[in-house]
């Protein structure tokens, strides 16, 4: 028995698009996706999704729900911070994707947000993977940070196989022996998943260096080897995040990050979008 076949590319060869309110993930462009980590007030979502629209981005992130190591750690702002989300959506027109924690609360952020995110500690939830598989949303899933290649696409194959084909990888690291960096960004599953699937696969170039430094060295490997997008955390005040602010860009630094990247992308033929 496979453990999964559907997001294989055996019968199915050609590259699988998602589109989401006009944005085509897996299209053959570079999908860029930033914002806060986590939405902590109006003003800070505010500040940071005009900063990375007028960049450039064109899907929003900013979690409502943040899954803490500590349970004493900002959690979110819950149904608040996705109704700030689906404020920002209509004033910057962009998409925008959110983490869901819980199956009890896929509903919730469902009725809110146009892509649902599993992030890297849920990817083995198989309940919640199979609510999301019922649910008529794009449904973004984070490789576990223990997880090998062929678990990760078992686990999107959970997904599918419930009938949502609207499916985006995203790798974010994987936990190595190295402390240097929070995660090892393991750029060859890139490559790897590409031969293997037709799904769509981004990088995090924030959530798996874990530091400002490496965000953009990361994220220019990631186009260059071939991913279908990227996810960057940009905040107004990274000394004051709540969530996370190490690895927050400003958006000046993002709006330089994107220069490069515009400059990268011309010369693989290719362009972000
Ligand atoms: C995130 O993207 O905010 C996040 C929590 O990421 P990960 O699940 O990869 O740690
Ligand atoms: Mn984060």
């Amino acid at each position: 028995m496979d453990a999964y076949k559907l997001v294989t590319r055996s019968d199915h060869p050609e590259n699988t698009v998602v589109s989401v309110r006009g944005v085509d993930i897996g299209d053959g462009s570079f999908t860029v996706i930033a914002g806060p980590c986590a939405v902590e007030s109006r003003e800070q979502l505010f500040a940071s999704a005009g900063a990375v629209r007028a960049a450039g981005a064109t899907v929003l992130r900013g979690d409502a729900f943040k899954p803490r190591t500590s349970p004493y750690a900002f959690q979110g702002l819950k149904e608040e911070g996705l109704a700030l989300m689906a404020e920002a959506r209509e004033e910057f027109d962009m998409p925008f994707v959110a983490e869901v924690l819980d199956a009890r609360d896929v509903a919730l952020v469902a009725s809110y947000a146009d892509i649902i995110r599993v992030g890297t500690r849920n990817m083995a939830n198989y309940s919640l993977l199979q609510e999301l598989g019922r649910s008529d949303r794009v449904i973004m899933l984070k490789r576990g940070f223990t997880a090998t290649i062929d678990e990760w696409l078992t686990a999107a194959e959970y997904v599918y196989n419930e009938g949502n084909h609207n499916i985006v990888l995203v790798e974010r690291g994987i936990r190595t022996f190295e402390t240097a960096t929070r995660n090892t960004l393991d750029i060859s599953a890139v490559p790897v998943v590409k031969r293997l699937s037709h799904l769509p696969i981004i990088v995090d170039p924030s959530h798996s260096g874990g530091h400002k430094y490496l965000v953009a060295p990361l994220a220019k490997v990631g186009l260059a080897a071939g991913a279908d997008g990227m996810m960057v955390d940009v905040h107004p005040n990274p000394a004051e995040a709540k969530v996370d602010g190490a690895q927050a860009l400003l958006p000046t630094d993002f709006t330089e990050l994107m220069g490069e990247m515009n400059r990268l992308a011309a010369a693989l033929d290719t362009e972000l979008s």
